[in-house]
């Protein structure tokens, strides 16, 4: 069994055009139910975020959904969920999907989705939480914006240490066997000595 119980899934609330995609969230889901992982995430019944939760509901798993009273609209969220949560807006909704989540996992997506990645990852440099973060860059997805944070490091704007803050792999498998191992560093990556 796994010892991270609920990780927290950002993805698109599009479905975007790539079937590799879609495989990869019903792969998720269905890994989740057999490691007997929760999954929390943003409540929605579209894009690869009703994938992946529909997945899981179909195969008995436990699905925890955390969304904004101004999204909640009818068309949009999945009101089956294992327990859903109603917040007053974006900023407590993001705190609350990091206070009940073990570790995140980001599937392909949008803006939504890149926000609420690099957020938890300023979040662990901050040294707010240690949870394991993991990108799936499923079929290449994330190849480019990998790419983007080496440039990052070679420009010196990002220590090599931070960006290995990030788990990487191209697999379901691969990345929840890397979380699993992920040892959170012992102090803050940010406040260094001559940093402030
Ligand atoms: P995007 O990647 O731009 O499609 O945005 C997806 C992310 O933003 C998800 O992880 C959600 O938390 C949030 N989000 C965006 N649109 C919605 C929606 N219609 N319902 C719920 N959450 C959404």
């Amino acid at each position: 069994m796994s010892k991270l119980k609920r990780i927290c899934v950002f993805c698109g609330s599009s479905d975007g055009n790539d079937n590799e995609i879609t495989n990869a969230a019903v792969e998720l889901g269905t890994a989740f139910v057999k490691h007997e992982i929760e999954l929390v995430y943003g409540a929605a019944k579209i894009g690869v975020m009703g994938t992946i939760a529909q997945t899981m509901l179909d195969n008995g798993g436990k699905v925890v959904g955390i969304i904004p009273g101004f999204l909640k609209v009818k068309e949009v969220v999945y009101e089956d969920l294992t327990e859903l949560y109603v917040t007053e807006n974006m900023h407590e909704r993001k705190l609350m999907m990091q206070e009940k989540s073990d570790g995140f996992i980001t599937l392909p997506g949008g803006f939504g989705t890149l926000e609420e990645l690099f957020e938890v990852i300023t979040w662990q440099q901050l040294g707010l939480h240690a949870k394991p973060i993991g990108l799936l860059n499923c079929n290449g997805f994330y190849d480019e914006l990998i790419a983007m944070l080496k440039t990052m490091v070679s420009k010196g704007f990002l220590s090599e240490e931070n960006y290995r803050l990030l788990i990487v792999d191209a697999t379901v498998s691969g990345l929840l066997d890397k979380m699993e191992q992920f040892k959170a560093p012992k102090k803050p990556l940010w406040l260094k000595p001559g940093r402030v």
